[in-house]
């Protein structure tokens, strides 16, 4: 369509230009892998955001660190605008039902299911429990693998927000985009979300969320146990057959939604990096954990989470099952301590913080 419009203008110089300006524009825009440029368009307007902040990009961390400051978390809460501060806790006006409203369209999060609370007031994710809350202590990192599932990210933030919201937890939203044309590796973007989200929100607990794990209820507890890694997930809703399936899929596993501490990733040195494609990266922080003595604390039937429709586009890996032996060998120098990757932009959404990186 631009090449059109460009012939009917030739004659006149300038117009020239500028299409020759606009074809550039829009060709480095198609060849701009990443989806986040439509993240924040797609993502501003349908919910309907008028106090959207432009995205900070940059090459490096301390540019953006130089940029955009190590603010402290009233600041990113935009204090100093219009909205009144909230006086009331959204945990004392909750309702006698533990049944959430789950958005499974655009349209549900738009006019079916409830706002958050402090909707125009969030900044880049991050929630701090009133102090009508009482002393919230808990702080929450949740991060979010990402790439090319838009519906399903925007399905989840929303909600994520409602729910420890209810919970009166202070978190913040972290969603890990990698950029590059390489198989996911997932495992590999916990590990940058988890040092990276160090640099904006001190939290002690990290809660990796697969983007389609919508929870159902509000007894799904979104906190740490120091002592116990938590699988979260007690039972999953698919969504075509109507059937609930166990959340621990087999013995041993370790996906979807888990949270942990510092203490307990650190101590593993986080996940290995090798994971390149679908599968068995979980496993391989299961083995990590049992190889530190963590025991996981599997949740019950009542921590009900719904699976969302996505395509299946992810390569299956290569990597063998991750053997007791195998991880024992390269847990101490594959993890953490050797994390290497490009941090292409941050990125400020009402919602959420995007790293977006290359792996
Ligand atoms: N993911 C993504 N884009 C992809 C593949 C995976 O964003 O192309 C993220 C997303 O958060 C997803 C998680 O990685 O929920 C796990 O991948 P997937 O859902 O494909 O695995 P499943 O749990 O369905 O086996
Ligand atoms: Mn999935």
């Amino acid at each position: 369509m631009t090449g059109r419009v460009c012939n009917y203008a030739a004659v006149f110089q300038l117009t020239v230009t500028l299409c020759a300006l606009l074809t550039f524009s829009t060709y480095q825009l198609s060849n701009y892998y990443s989806t986040v440029p439509k993240l924040l368009t797609i993502g501003s307007s349908l919910l309907n955001l008028s106090n959207f902040d432009t995205p900070i990009s940059s090459n490096n961390v301390s540019l953006i660190n130089e940029v955009n400051g190590l603010m402290p978390l009233s600041g990113y809460l935009g204090r100093n605008n219009s909205s009144p501060d909230p006086t009331s806790c959204p945990r004392s006006d909750s309702q006698a039902s533990n049944r959430l409203c789950v958005p499974l369209t655009l349209a549900d999060l738009n006019s079916t299911c409830p706002k958050p609370v402090d909707f125009g007031r969030l900044r880049c994710g991050f929630w701090l429990a009133p102090p009508a809350c009482g002393a919230a202590t808990a702080c929450v990192a949740v991060i979010v693998p990402y790439r090319n599932r838009l519906v399903n990210l925007l399905l989840l933030v929303q909600h994520l927000h409602n729910l420890l919201q209810r919970q009166a937890i202070n978190h913040g939203i972290f969603v890990v985009e990698q950029n590059d044309q390489l198989p996911f590796n997932r495992a590999k973007l916990l590990n940058i979300g988890f040092k990276l989200s160090q640099n904006y929100h001190s939290c002690d607990c990290f809660v990796f969320h697969d983007a389609d794990k919508l929870p159902e209820s509000l007894l799904v507890d979104y906190s740490c146990s120091q002592g116990r890694p938590r699988h979260l997930i007690g039972r999953l809703l698919n969504l075509a057959s109507r059937k609930y399936s166990p959340g621990k899929m087999y013995h041993n596993f370790f996906g979807g939604v888990v949270a942990v501490t510092k203490r307990q990733f650190e101590s593993v040195n986080g996940n290995s990096n090798l994971y390149y494609g679908w599968g068995r990266e979980d496993d391989e922080l299961s083995v990590r954990l049992r190889i530190k003595h963590w025991r996981v604390a599997y949740s019950d039937q009542s921590a009900k989470y719904v699976n969302l429709k996505h395509a299946d586009d992810i390569k299956v890996n290569s990597m063998p099952w991750p053997s007791v032996s195998a991880v024992r060998r390269r847990m101490t120098s594959d993890g953490l301590n050797s994390l290497k990757y490009n941090l292409t932009g941050v990125y400020c959404h009402p919602l959420f913080t995007i790293f977006s990186v290359q792996v």
